[in-house]
């Protein structure tokens, strides 16, 4: 696995592949990676001959700096992790490489009015941020296709949307959320909980398991009442639990009338934020 550090290192590279006919498949991370990543790459490399994965700890998607100092950086985990995955290229850039320009420079993308409910309500700029390093990625990388997790739902339909809206060349490929033994999603963010706390855990998906099970035989408001009430049991404290359209975001108000119904969640414990989804239907 060769390592660039800066856009010219990693240009070098990428065409080199070019040249040779290969296609890119293209991870972008911000590090501290689990079996959820990982799972990313080897789809990638399944589907690709030449695999980039990026780890780039995004400061303008950090809406709170506290949460921006204490994320993970565990590099050298990291590298041991994605070679044996298929990594070919890992592309570790600086701030600085990947806003030369300065950190505003291209933050005005039009996310379609995706980023107003749930994750956008609750962390103001954080698509903004998530919009643009993702669009700057793709301009360096200029991959065939660009693989996310479902994991962060809201994230790869903006994804979706910007790559549709501005013509990017690139497929969006869609991976399935790789979940713990009992039911948390994988989450570098995971680290951060005591072990008692990520033990108890996987009520997040119990609960979500059990609004999918009553999903017709009550109501929208209803379900989502439920939920919020499960879940508010020591040390968890949810934020929202919602149940939107998969395509638009919006709230499902008729589930017979949705065709693409998703209930997201997110979750405080331990000063952790943790967020999940689950697919209720999709015709
Ligand atoms: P992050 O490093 O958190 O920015 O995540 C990088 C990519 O990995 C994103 O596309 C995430 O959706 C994806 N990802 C994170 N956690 C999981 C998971 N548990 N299962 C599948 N994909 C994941």
């Amino acid at each position: 696995m060769k390592i660039a550090e800066t856009v010219s290192e990693l240009r070098h590279l990428t065409d080199l592949a070019r040249k040779s006919g290969k296609k890119i498949g293209f991870v972008p991370t911000m590090g501290a990676l689990h079996e959820g990543h990982i799972s990313l790459v080897k789809k990638a490399k399944r589907q690709n001959p030449v695999v980039v994965v990026s780890i780039f700890v995004n400061p303008t998607q950090f809406n709170d700096k506290k949460d921006l100092e204490k994320y993970p950086r565990t590099l050298e985990a990291d590298s041991k992790l994605l070679a044996p995955a298929g990594a070919d290229i890992l592309f570790f850039p600086s701030v600085s490489e990947v806003y030369p320009d300065g950190q505003d420079k291209g933050a005005d993308i039009d996310l379609g009015g995706l980023d107003k409910h749930m994750e956008g309500a609750f962390r103001p700029g954080h698509f903004k941020g998530m919009a643009q390093v993702v669009k700057r990625l793709l301009d360096i990388v200029t991959p065939d296709r660009l693989y996310m997790g479902q994991k962060d739902f809201q994230q790869f339909t903006i994804v979706a949307h910007m790559i549709r809206s501005l013509g990017i060349n690139t497929q969006l490929v869609v991976c399935p959320i790789k979940r713990e033994h009992n039911g948390l999603a994988m989450s570098s963010r995971n680290e951060r909980l005591s072990a008692e706390t990520r033990g108890k855990a996987g009520i997040i998906n119990r609960v979500m398991k059990a609004v999918k099970r009553d999903m017709y035989s009550k109501q929208v408001a209803d379900l989502e009442k439920y939920a919020m009430k499960r879940l508010t049991v020591a040390p968890f404290e949810p934020e929202y639990f919602s149940i939107v359209d998969g395509y638009t975001l919006n709230p499902v108000t008729d589930m017979d009338k949705t065709p693409y119904v998703v209930a997201c969640v997110a979750v405080w414990a331990d000063g952790v934020r943790l967020i999940d989804n689950m697919i209720l239907r999709k015709e």
